[in-house]
């Protein structure tokens, strides 16, 4: 199996403020490209794209391609669950959104403490064990999103489960809050095989200052940026599987280059990334990935995440006036916290919108 796959998490829109307006006819043919290369590996969840992006994944994947062909990895939403009847409910609900007939690989989604204590109230673990025997689910695992020591906890109470995914990048490895080097270590201490999440971070990592930027292409002149990324993610040996959530066509044909016969880096290559960590750590100010959880619930309408862009960007106040026009200004906030429940990050995003409401809007 290579190691790339292909996350239906940032799919290529038609309208860049509309996550349900997919490019279709260039999504199709990013499918297609991907499988003709020998790529297998596709992964959802039953709340990206504003709950779209499983019936997007059906209509390009399950519907135009044999079954054997591709392998599928879905999600059990645990940050939506309220009660037992929800578990068996969104579980059927995802094989008829995929169409999918099973899923190869199927995940308790997003684990940290608080949907961790959802799991186990709602014996999810019990749920995804039955549905292996049935035969619905070929693999068992979860997304993670916490310290080590939580990790370490669940893998001791759950040595059924068999593989974990993790936010692993070269800027996070030794984040002392995503703590990517220590659940790496965990997962293999406990014999699971790693599939990684964020490798490029957001997209954090494709956009990384000059002098970074000069002494990656000074190494090796024709590899892309965020090739260095995903490389680093997969040069870790119990890496069975690095996700790219690829939004156009460039961006697929790239990572397939370089993936389609992988070399891991060196040590060199790998010093090399720790270097650029520290650069990019000495401009980055909100460590934060693009990935929205936050914002579907948040009641003011608050653009989060391009608001928290724009800020590392350090981008003119015209552009933050533009996106404010059409969304909640970053001092409409209400305080209410329910985007920081949901951020995998642990972002204090309070805080940080009042930072950016200082920078755009005093007068
Ligand atoms: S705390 Fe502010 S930004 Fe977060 S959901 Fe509530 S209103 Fe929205
Ligand atoms: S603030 Fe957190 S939840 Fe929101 S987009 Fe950024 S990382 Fe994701």
């Amino acid at each position: 199996m290579k190691k790339l796959g292909f996350g239906f998490m940032r799919l290529p829109l038609l309208d860049g403020k509309e996550p349900t307006s997919f490019d279709k006819a260039q999504i199709f043919g990013m499918v297609d490209a991907f499988l003709e290369r020998g790529f297998t590996y596709f992964d959802t969840a039953y709340m990206y794209h504003s709950g779209k992006s499983e019936e997007m994944l059906r209509e390009a994947l399950v519907e135009r391609h044999p079954r054997e062909s591709f392998l599928l990895a879905d999600k059990l939403p645990t940050m939506f669950l309220k009660k037992p009847e929800d578990v068996p409910r969104i579980f059927a609900e995802q094989l008829t959104r995929t169409g999918a007939k099973y899923f190869d690989f199927y995940l308790l989604h997003c684990l940290d403490t608080e949907n961790y204590a959802i799991a186990e109230r709602l014996k999810c673990f019990d749920f995804v064990l039955e549905q292996k025997k049935k035969g619905l689910v070929r693999h068992f695992g979860f997304s993670f999103h916490d310290s080590a020591a939580l990790l370490d906890e669940i893998l001791t109470a759950h040595p059924e489960v068999e593989f974990v995914q993790l936010q692993i990048n070269y800027l996070d490895w030794d984040n002392e809050r995503v703590q990517s080097r220590l659940c790496y270590e965990t997962a293999v201490k406990h014999g699971k095989k790693v599939i990684v999440m964020e490798p490029v971070k957001g997209g954090t990592l494709a956009n990384i200052p000059p002098l970074a930027e000069q002494m990656l292409k000074e190494r090796e002149p024709s590899l892309s940026v965020p090739s260095w990324a995903i490389r680093f993610a997969a040069t870790l040996p119990e890496v069975m599987m690095v996700l790219s959530g690829m939004s156009n066509r460039a961006q697929l044909d790239d990572n397939t280059s370089y993936m389609r016969d992988f070399q891991p880096l060196d040590d060199e290559g790998r010093a090399l990334c720790m270097q650029v960590r520290d650069i990019i750590n000495h401009e980055l100010e909100i460590a934060c990935t693009a990935c929205h959880y936050c914002t579907d619930g948040c009641p003011a309408g608050i653009a989060i995440p391009e608001y928290f862009a724009l800020y590392n960007q350090k981008a003119e106040k015209d552009k933050y006036d533009d996106i404010a026009a059409e969304n909640g200004k970053a001092s409409e906030c209400l305080s209410c916290g329910q985007c920081e429940d949901h951020c995998p990050q642990h972002l204090p995003i309070i805080g940080l919108l009042q930072r950016v409401a200082a920078k755009y809007e005093a007068e």
